[in-house]
């Protein structure tokens, strides 16, 4: 099997078998993400998908995790994307749950009934960025939704029995709209109540004056690592979520951080605390560690 590059995948799926049913996203359009801009959004046939599932079971018999990629195989007809579950299930006699990534628009897309149907071919979990909680933001970064409709289907997806994977993104508000990013983002985390809820730490790299000014604009300002973590503390004080494995373990954040939700939240806050009074302390990720 050959993959089409590049190639994305959560990080707790580098054990799954990742099979791409689409290449590139169907959307990507978000102004932070250039993860597929070099390429075009198409579905793959069905003969090269059955080649692929057909070859990997000669060759890895005993897989139990499978991802789909690439940015959204949410987004294909439901007829289709069940043809694929079924070929899988029926070729990994193991397999314990397939996960891909959704966008919000693909959510938003399916009935309460076509998710349950794939939820009963085994698959699992949905990673899904709400990236940010906060309405004037999504529209300023292009996600093409808003948040009531980032909530409304996710809570669609809950209800069939799929389980959300959610993240934020860190600094996407800047300095200025960092309060209302946070506040607004745990707001919209608590109303999902996810199954996994983590951070990301925004990172651009060469394109971070391009983004400020031409992209952002205005008096747009990227947050530092301090401003970073006072954003990860207002917006961990606001979750109140049932049952939700939380982390910062991410590569592009200052500090790493995991627990369970609600019982490890004062524990979390402590240590964003104990961080932020010893400002560049070594408790935080340098620089040069950061998206390694
Ligand atoms: S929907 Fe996801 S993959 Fe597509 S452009 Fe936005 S962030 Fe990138």
């Amino acid at each position: 099997m050959n993959y089409d590059m590049p190639l994305y995948r959560p990080p707790s799926e580098g054990r799954s078998l990742i099979f791409q049913i689409t290449l590139g996203c169907s959307w990507n359009k978000c102004l932070f993400c250039g993860m597929y801009k070099g390429k075009r959004f198409r579905v793959r046939p069905w003969e090269e998908i059955e080649k692929d599932i057909t070859e990997m079971s000669w060759m890895m018999p005993d897989t139990r995790k499978v991802f789909l990629a690439d940015g959204d195989p949410l987004g294909v007809d439901t007829g289709f994307l069940i043809r694929v579950l079924d070929l899988i299930n029926e070729k990994f006699p193991r397999l314990e749950r397939i996960s891909t990534y959704a966008g919000p628009t693909n959510l938003m897309e399916k009935s309460l009934e076509e998710l349950r149907e794939l939820s009963e071919r085994k698959l699992d979990v949905l990673y899904l960025g709400i990236e940010t909680g906060n309405d004037a933001l999504l529209k300023k970064i292009c996600k093409g939704a808003t948040a009531d409709e980032i909530i409304e289907g996710s809570r669609k997806a809950i209800d069939a029995g799929l389980r959300m994977s959610t993240f934020i993104i860190l600094g996407l508000g800047g300095v200025e709209g960092s309060f209302d990013h946070a506040k607004d983002s745990a707001r919209v985390a608590n109303a999902i109540d996810p199954q996994f809820l983590a951070c990301l730490t925004l990172m651009l790299g060469q394109y971070e004056e391009i983004y400020e000014k031409k992209l952002m604009g205005g008096n747009f300002k990227l947050i530092d690592r301090l401003q970073s973590l006072q954003e990860l503390r207002w917006f961990v004080e606001d979750l109140d979520v049932s049952d939700c494995k939380f982390g910062t373990e991410h590569a592009s954040n200052y500090l790493p951080l995991n627990g369970r939700l609600p019982e490890d939240k004062e524990r979390i806050l402590e240590i964003i605390d104990r961080a932020l009074k010893g400002g560049r302390s070594g408790m935080l990720r340098p620089e040069w560690l950061r998206g390694l």
